[in-house]
């Protein structure tokens, strides 16, 4: 085959991939595992077993979580990144509800306990906790990490990102709020992520361009874009991502709106 004809072969070959990686039974993409956007950095993750981890539940106030997802009856795990008001959210009164375990890092999981909340699970990075098969690993994030009361400024320990492997193998980077960072690379080597959840919005995490180089890194099957058109300083959007994404082929772009969900 000459040049061209490679040429055309490469092109023929990634748009039949792409149209193939576009009508995938939606059962392969999260191998059993559902996900739901819940709007800003907020998803609802349920296991194949069924076991029900909600990551940053910021929904109350949430802008943009649907009615029926501001209300949460069931939750296993409650894995929060970092101690700011649109991440820590609504865990609190969740893990009060269901007694589910609050994941958190160490010194946020002090603020979680003065709170009152029994089931609390305090960890730091580069340790991982295994329950009900699910291995949760606190990975840094490039940010930083406080709760605000009555005007003063708590410190909640150092920021993280969560990589979530499931019993069946299926592996879920949850960035929290960053900055692209060297360490994805590590990330990308050691728990090879299916898909990635990164924040695209700018102002206070990465744009679209810094996180279309973090999937470089990264190497995930998957990316949804997230952190994003909740506030109006948050101007990175799905579109500039996908554009910054097209010449990586082998990451699918998945655009989700908060109240739907993937499997
Ligand atoms: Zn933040």
């Amino acid at each position: 085959m000459g040049r061209k004809g490679l040429g055309v072969f490469v092109v023929s070959f990634f748009f039949v991939s792409f149209f193939f990686s576009s009508s995938l039974p939606a059962a392969e993409i999260g191998q059993g595992v559902k996900i739901t956007y819940l709007g800003h950095a907020a998803f609802k993750l349920v296991s194949a077993q069924g076991v029900v981890i909600y990551i940053d539940p910021y929904l109350k106030n949430n802008p943009q979580t649907p009615p029926e997802h501001k209300e949460v009856d069931k939750a296993d795990l409650i894995l929060i990144t970092h101690g700011h008001g649109d991440h820590l959210g609504d865990a609190v009164a969740i893990a009060q509800k269901t007694n589910a375990s609050a994941v958190a890092m160490a010194e946020l999981a002090t603020y979680l306990t003065q709170k009152g909340l029994k089931n609390v699970v305090r960890m730091n990075k580069g340790g991982s906790y295994t329950a009900k098969g699910i291995r949760v690993t606190l990975v840094n994030a490039q940010h930083s990490s406080s709760v605000t009361e009555e005007g003063r400024v708590i410190y909640t320990g150092e920021p993280g990102g969560f990589i979530i492997r499931f019993e069946n193998g299926f592996t879920v980077y949850h960035a929290g709020d960053t900055a692209v960072m060297a360490d994805m690379k590590i990330f990308g080597d050691i728990y090879k992520p299916n898909l990635a959840l990164l924040p695209i919005g700018s102002h206070f995490t990465m744009d679209p361009v810094e996180a279309a180089y973090a999937c470089q890194l990264l190497r995930p099957q998957f990316a949804i874009p997230m952190h994003y058109k909740t506030f109006p300083v948050l101007t990175g959007t799905p579109e500039a991502f996908l554009q910054a994404m097209k010449d990586q082929p082998g990451v699918k772009v998945l655009v989700i709106n908060p109240g739907q969900t993937i499997e």
